[in-house]
């Protein structure tokens, strides 16, 4: 990956968030405190503010130091969590990642998210993005980036019916039911705006 690109890829997530964040804010406004897209938008802004600077390093270094940005501007339970994924994610990764040690940084970045929220899919976290993501970089062969896009949009989707085990949403019990969970939602961006942006 060019600096040109790394730099146009996290603009384009930090993008995507700002122009969600009243989406965002309205769904944690339904299960939560209402501040997932403001908690986001600010996180992903500082990222994009760096994005110049960070697409100079080494992509590993750029990706860890993107994580440490989030985990000290997003706040919240998400804060940490998006933070831990991308602090893990850049770790592991190679100087020239090919697909298989991009799937194998993805698998020790959700689970160090696990280990973090003491949560695992199905609780209505984005875990729930996450984890079927990780399953599709599994599966070989044609369109992975349209394959990803789209079961992170339908994972995220499949969280409204899902009652929360984790995080503030977890107060309301069964009223959590009938609304999309917040980062579930807001990871399903990232990850689509990813796909979107590798394959234009
Ligand atoms: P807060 O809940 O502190 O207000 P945010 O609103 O920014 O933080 O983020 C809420 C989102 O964080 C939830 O929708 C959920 O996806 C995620 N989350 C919260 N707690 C956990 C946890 N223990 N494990 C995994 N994800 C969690
Ligand atoms: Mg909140």
């Amino acid at each position: 990956m060019t600096p040109d690109t790394l730099e146009g890829l996290l603009r384009a997530i930090a993008r995507t968030i700002v122009e969600h964040a009243d989406e965002l804010t309205a769904l944690d406004q339904a299960i939560g405190d209402g501040d997932h897209g403001l908690n986001m938008k600010r996180g992903f802004e500082h990222v994009a503010g760096q994005a110049a600077e960070l697409s100079q390093r080494p992509l590993a270094e750029a990706v860890t130091e993107a994580g440490k940005t989030l985990v000290m501007t997003v706040g919240g339970a998400s804060g940490p969590l998006y933070g831990t994924f991308f602090m893990t994610f850049g770790k592991a990764l190679p100087e020239q990642p090919a697909l298989p040690d991009l799937a194998e940084a993805f698998d020790a970045a959700v689970a160090a998210v696990e280990r973090r929220g003491k949560s695992t899919a199905g609780q209505k976290t984005l875990l729930d993005v996450l984890v079927p993501v990780q399953q599709q970089l599994r599966v070989p062969g044609e369109q992975l980036l349209a394959r990803i896009k789209q079961t992170a949009l339908h994972a995220a989707d499949a969280t409204t019916p899902m009652r929360a085990i984790r995080g503030r949403a977890s107060f309301l019990g069964e009223r959590s039911i009938g609304h999309m969970g917040p980062g579930a939602r807001s990871c399903a961006l990232v990850i689509a705006t990813l796909c979107d942006f590798l394959e234009g």
